[in-house]
């Protein structure tokens, strides 16, 4: 299952053409794209899926995300190498193998046991390490990590929780869907004299949900 051949590569390489051709235009980014197979977070039998640019079910009710999206928000973030960043909504893990192609240390939190539990012992096996997957409700952020340089927010949230905000360091942003259908795509950056808040168009995503899960 996880061997990237040519093909593989190939795909991926048209995938990146179309996202740029959508409008992403960091570089660095579409790199990364390229860079993380992609397939590897999928079942086998859906491989000829895994080079749309669409959304796809991982499970426990969840996706795995569009891929321009996935480019979207990475390039709102704006990485450096060795920014500290929390994810929150892990997911299938995609998004945080692109956050750590770009040199970021990442420390991501998942509500449901079974999606924490997975990804926690396949990312690894693909040679990717975050510096620490969490078990939890990312409402609260990670405060035994905190400060984050970053703060990226992979799921539909209502509001913007203040526990996030307060565990962002000054010069920091914070990328987040706001919504409860669609939802508004938010840059927050944090300054000394307060939130600077921007908005950047409009996304369908599965909802931030309160409390752990453990189906
Ligand atoms: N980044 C993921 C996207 C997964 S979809 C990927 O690339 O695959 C969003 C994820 O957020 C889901 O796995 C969902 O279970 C999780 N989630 C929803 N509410 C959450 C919360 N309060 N805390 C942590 N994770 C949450």
């Amino acid at each position: 299952m996880n061997t990237d051949t040519y093909r593989h590569k190939g795909l991926r390489k048209q995938l990146v053409e179309e996202i740029r051709a959508k409008g992403i235009r960091d570089e660095k980014v579409l790199k990364a794209l390229e860079a993380v197979p992609r397939h590897f977070f999928m079942d086998s039998s859906f491989l000829e899926f895994a080079y749309e640019d669409k959304p796809f079910p991982i499970g426990s009710g969840q996706t795995i995300s569009q891929p321009y999206t996935v480019a979207f928000q990475t390039e709102l973030l704006e990485i450096k190498k060795g920014d500290k960043i929390l994810e929150v909504g892990t997911g299938s893990g995609y998004q945080t193998c692109v956050l750590i192609e770009l040199g970021a240390r990442v420390y991501t939190i998942e509500r449901q046991k079974n999606l924490f539990l997975k990804t926690r012992e396949l990312l690894p096996a693909f040679g990717y390490k975050p510096k620490n997957f969490s078990f939890g409700d990312g409402y609260k952020g990670l405060p035994v990590f905190a400060p984050f340089d970053k703060i990226l927010v992979t799921a539909g949230a209502p509001f913007i929780p203040d526990a996030m905000l307060d565990q962002l360091q000054i010069g920091g942003m914070m990328v987040i869907p706001v919504g409860e259908d669609i939802q508004v795509m938010k840059r927050l950056l944090k300054t000394k004299s307060g939130i600077v808040e921007e908005e950047h168009g409009s996304f369908r995503f599965v909802p931030l949900l309160e409390k752990k899960a453990n189906d």
